[in-house]
């Protein structure tokens, strides 16, 4: 129900078809309710009609859980396409998911020795109607997980630690943020557009990483309109090891100054630890390390991701360091030792 400038908090992304009873309209979400106690707003233009019949209850039952060559896999029956949420848990490392408006009868847990990345995975009926699954992960970085239905089995596919931490060895995601006719903010004194920025800084970092072996993709490589969902499905389909965003901040207050790294997911949050550390050796000031963010690219829960706000163009002696072409090569460097000591920080 709450608003800010990047949207209201979100609770959650669904798959589609997922069954929701409407029990009231709100501007333009839907109140929908998913257990007896809970409930939640989905936009208007996100819901069909339906003519289900809604059921008195809904039942789990049996479960399996086995890997392929690349993912783990946890599947878990359902007698209807019912609403969900995830979290992820650090220490020990959990993603916890709980399924709204149904009831166990869950009593077969099948658990093959193809799976790499789950320790265990069991379940609470938290409430009569909410039923959590608990997945365990071996190591203490999450790597990511998609959840989806493929029919009424609830899904939850768990990305595996890549057996190599080696940089060269990982395929990275870069992202410029803005382009074609979103500009982004303006330089105070330059006029000059983020979007040109963010691409400058994002072919610098495309270029370090490549000259280091690493294969990397680019949401875009030019001055082009490119949605947020057309962003995340683009790195959906890529399936990268993990993305990093790459923006200019703006404040109303020209004294604001400095770098910024930002994360949704606590489980994502070493990544954009170790980016601020290393760029903060630029001289910049520490605007801070800033968790649970509503940004769009925050939000898949698939990679590990990091938001980096470089610098305010909002702020004259920020604007200087972007404007200047050598400050794009540092801030490449900077980002490539961040990986590196993220990646020999993880267990
Ligand atoms: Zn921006």
């Amino acid at each position: 129900m709450g608003d800010d400038r990047l949207g209201g908090a979100k609770m959650t992304y669904l798959d589609s078809n997922v069954l929701m009873k409407v029990v009231d309209s709100v501007n333009t979400d839907y109140k929908v309710q998913l257990s007896a106690n809970h409930f939640a707003y989905l936009s208007k233009q996100s819901l069909k009609e339906d003519t289900t019949k809604l059921q008195p209850y809904y039942l789990t039952s049996s479960w399996r859980v086995w890997g392929d060559e690349k993912y783990d896999y946890v599947s878990i029956g359902l007698s209807e396409k019912l609403p969900y949420k995830s979290i992820q848990q650090i220490n020990p490392s959990r993603i916890a998911v709980d399924i709204f408006g149904v009831t166990s009868n869950t009593n077969w847990i099948t658990q093959l020795n193809t799976v790499k990345e789950i320790k265990n995975t069991w379940y609470e009926q938290i409430e009569d109607d909410v039923f959590r699954v608990n997945i365990e992960l071996k190591h203490d970085q999450h790597w990511g997980y998609y959840i989806y239905y493929n029919k009424n089995a609830l899904q939850i596919r768990v990305k595996r630690q890549p057996s190599t931490l080696r940089p060269k060895q990982l395929f990275v995601a870069i992202d410029a943020g803005h382009g074609g006719s979103n500009s982004g903010a303006g330089g105070i004194t330059s006029n000059v557009n983020e979007k040109e920025y963010t691409l400058k800084i994002a072919q610098q970092l495309q270029k370090y990483l490549k000259r280091k072996k690493i294969k990397v993709f680019m949401t875009r490589e030019q001055d082009i309109d490119l949605s947020m969902i057309d962003r995340t499905l683009m790195l959906r389909q890529q399936d990268p090891d993990f993305m990093i965003s790459i923006h200019l901040n703006s404040s109303g207050n020209e004294n604001v100054k400095g770098v910024s790294t930002y994360y949704r997911y606590i489980g994502f949050r070493p990544l954009s630890e170790k980016l601020l550390d290393r760029m903060l050796q630029l001289g910049l000031n520490n605007f801070g390390n800033v968790g649970a963010f509503n940004f769009a690219l925050s939000g898949p829960t698939e990679y590990p991701n990091c938001l980096v706000e470089v610098a305010f163009l909002s702020n004259k002696e920020d604007e200087q360091k972007i404007l200047d072409p050598r400050f794009h090569k540092a801030v490449a460097k900077k980002i490539y030792k961040g990986i590196k000591d993220w990646l020999k920080s993880v267990k």
